[in-house]
């Protein structure tokens, strides 16, 4: 298999194929990689340069990216989407709880207490974990660059945002894994923005920059600051909202356009779900226009009740609805440049990423926030983080020029990393915004006369009640010679790694009693076996796929045949009216075959062409035979 379960990222490439750099983000994905001499973004198949982070289940087949999206107004139970806010949680998680109430797909507890996305598909009931659905999305994308690229891709660096978890960075790793990927790294999205940043502008100086990077998505909003300085990128500090997104912005537009239509028609849509998808697929549109007209319509035929909706929504409108949504931005990126330690009028440069980044007034906003400063605006904001992604993928993996080789970067922990000690106390061993990869001991010693076991609690947060912090795991030292208390001495060590992901050990001073021990399999992180057997679903899934398109080709072929025949032969002249019929007799069986085989295997599309042929082809020859006699003159 491909992956590593062990959790660390091996910086070597292999030879393996190409890199890519994947932003897999909540609710749009992208990918990029080293060609021509730069770094390229890959359009997928339908031409666009992100792709929707959906998987669709339906009768027949499974669909990722622009396909799904497309039919969701038809399909929304079996149309999943946000598996990035389930990825490395657990059920019971009240970030989860609340998630689940806006859904309209199922999503269900394990036995194992994950939470898993229930679907239909192909008629029969189907779990699948976030990891599933995230390498549905992973794959579509590996599949995308290797299109676009003519060769077969293996390595990959991943992105997440920089507030994710040990074990959402992990279960991430899981997705690229059972996607036939080696996820060479994962880095945090930011941090892979600041490298698009620091790759565009060029030679950095040895002065050092501070950079804000401002990511304004689909589903959250992420600001960091972080600084650059020869090549390095330091990330100083993180804050944001995992509900403050383009998502909720295009709420506010339909619920506006609710309202109006209650006004103008008297009628109430919100009780119609397909009425406010419709709506909201047109409400999404209209907010792109919005990010570059003053003015747009919005055009809805026959959305309730045989009633159209024909509007329209200017800018000002726009900017008034989610005006307290984008002042909460600001309050966030305020919040951030505090906790930096540094003044707004000290910050370099204004990274601008993320698709609704793109949105006026937000820009507008930021400007006058940072007292005129512009924001920059040489990178794409929905390609930057794949951009730098893939600059890390080809570094990591020997491809690229000089100005890649060279990008080094440091992060940082987001939050503090301790355990609890007596009296409820979390004990900090590595302080938040330390830079990683890092590794931090300390010694602790025993509380109790003879004492041979000692058990440790591992939480994150900044909290000084440790139990008001999140757990990470537990696990218990055993085996400890007898001695009076405070007489052992346990060295911890925690040890974080390039991809963000933390083991402790614990060593009895003295002894050398040693165990490794990484943090249990508390939050719904998958095993190594259960990663393989996922691996080899989703070869059986692309399996699957790739079949029933072959089928679907093999039908249409067959439908093809079917009407060119009946078509030509209607009009001619120069047949007889009985072959005529013969041929109307054959069309219509071969479509009555087709209602009732709508998935027969290839092998009976194809040998129903053939009895088409048999019928048709003498008829032809009989036609060309007729034609006209030709009379020689001379
Ligand atoms: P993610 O949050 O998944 O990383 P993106 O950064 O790609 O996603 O942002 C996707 C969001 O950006 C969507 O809500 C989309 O509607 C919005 N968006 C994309 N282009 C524009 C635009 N031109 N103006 C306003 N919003 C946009
Ligand atoms: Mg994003």
């Amino acid at each position: 298999m491909a992956g590593n379960e062990n959790g660390n990222g091996n910086g070597n490439g292999n030879g393996n194929g190409r890199a890519i750099g994947i932003d897999l983000g909540t609710t749009y994905s992208c990918v990029a990689a080293w060609q021509h001499d730069r770094i390229e973004i890959i359009p997928n198949d339908q031409g666009n340069r992100t792709t929707p982070s959906y998987v669709a289940f339906t009768a027949a087949e499974r669909l990722i990216g622009d396909a799904a999206k497309n039919q969701v107004t038809n399909n929304p139970i079996n149309t999943v989407f946000d598996a990035k806010r389930l990825i490395g949680r657990k059920f019971s998680d009240l970030t989860v709880q609340r998630d689940i109430i806006f859904w309209p797909f199922n999503v269900v507890p394990s036995a194992a207490g994950k939470p898993m996305f229930s679907v239909t598909y192909r008629g029969e009931e189907k779990q699948f974990s976030a990891e599933e659905i995230s390498s549905m999305v992973l794959n579509k994308m590996k599949e995308i660059a290797e299109a676009y690229l003519g060769s077969t891709v293996k390595n990959a660096v991943v992105t997440v945002p920089a507030y994710f978890n040990d074990s959402q960075r992990q279960a991430t790793k899981d997705a690229g894994a059972i996607a036939g990927l080696n996820v060479l790294r994962v880095i945090n999205e930011p941090t892979a923005a600041a490298i698009a940043y620091g790759l565009d502008k060029g030679a950095t100086s040895s002065v050092a920059k501070n950079v804000l990077i401002f990511d304004l998505g689909g589903g959250t909003f992420d600001v960091t600051v972080a600084t650059i300085k020869e090549d390095v990128i330091e990330v100083k500090a993180t804050a944001g909202d995992t509900h403050l997104g383009g998502q909720d912005i295009d709420n506010r537009m339909v619920n506006h356009f609710v309202k109006e239509f209650n006004i103008k028609k008297g009628k109430d849509i919100s009780g119609s779900p397909k009425a406010i998808r419709r709506l909201r697929s047109a409400c999404e549109r209209a907010k792109r226009i919005l990010s570059s007209s003053l003015e747009t319509p919005i055009d809805i035929e026959s959305l309730f009740e045989g009633i159209d909706l024909f509007s329209t929504i200017t800018r000002a409108k726009f900017d008034e609805l989610n005006l307290d949504l984008f002042s909460k931005c600001m309050e966030l990126v305020e919040k951030c440049v505090g906790d930096a330690k540094i003044d707004k009028s000290s910050v370099d440069e204004v990274v601008l990423v993320g698709g609704s980044s793109r949105i006026h007034k937000v820009q507008q906003m930021l400007q006058e926030f940072f007292d005129g400063k512009e924001a920059c605006k040489t990178i794409n904001p929905d390609e930057a983080v794949a951009y730098g992604a893939a600059a890390l993928a080809a570094k990591l993996n020997g491809e690229g020029n000089d100005k890649v080789q060279n990008v080094i970067f440091l992060d940082v922990t987001p939050l503090s990393l301790g355990i609890k000690c007596m009296g409820d106390e979390m004990n900090v061993i590595i302080p938040r915004h330390t830079t990683i990869p890092t590794s931090k001991e300390k010694v602790y010693l025993t509380t109790r006369d003879n004492q041979t076991s000692v058990r440790f609690r591992v939480y994150e947060g900044e909290r000084s009640k440790a139990t008001g912090n999140n757990m990470l795991g537990e696990f218990r030292l055993q085996g400890i010679p007898a001695a009076p208390r405070r007489a052992a001495k346990i060295k911890l060590c925690f040890n974080i790694d390039e991809n963000g992901i933390m083991n402790v050990s614990a060593e009895h001073i003295g002894t050398g009693l040693k165990k490794e021990i990484t943090i249990v399999n508390d939050k719904g992180r998958l095993c190594k076996d259960e990663v393989e057997k996922m691996v080899i679903d989703g070869e059986k899934y692309k399996r699957e796929d790739e079949e029933y398109r072959k089928k679907a080709d093999a039908r249409n072929a067959l439908e093809n045949y079917a009407y060119d025949m009946r078509n030509t032969t209607i009009c001619a002249t120069g047949i007889e009216a009985a072959d005529k019929m013969e041929i109307e007799k054959a069309f219509e069986s071969t479509m009555k075959w087709l209602e009732t085989n709508k998935l027969a295997n290839v092998d009976a599309f194809k040998e129903k062409i053939e009895e088409l042929e048999m019928i048709y082809n003498p008829i032809v020859a009989k036609m060309h035979s007729a034609g006209p006699t030709i009379i020689e003159l001379d």
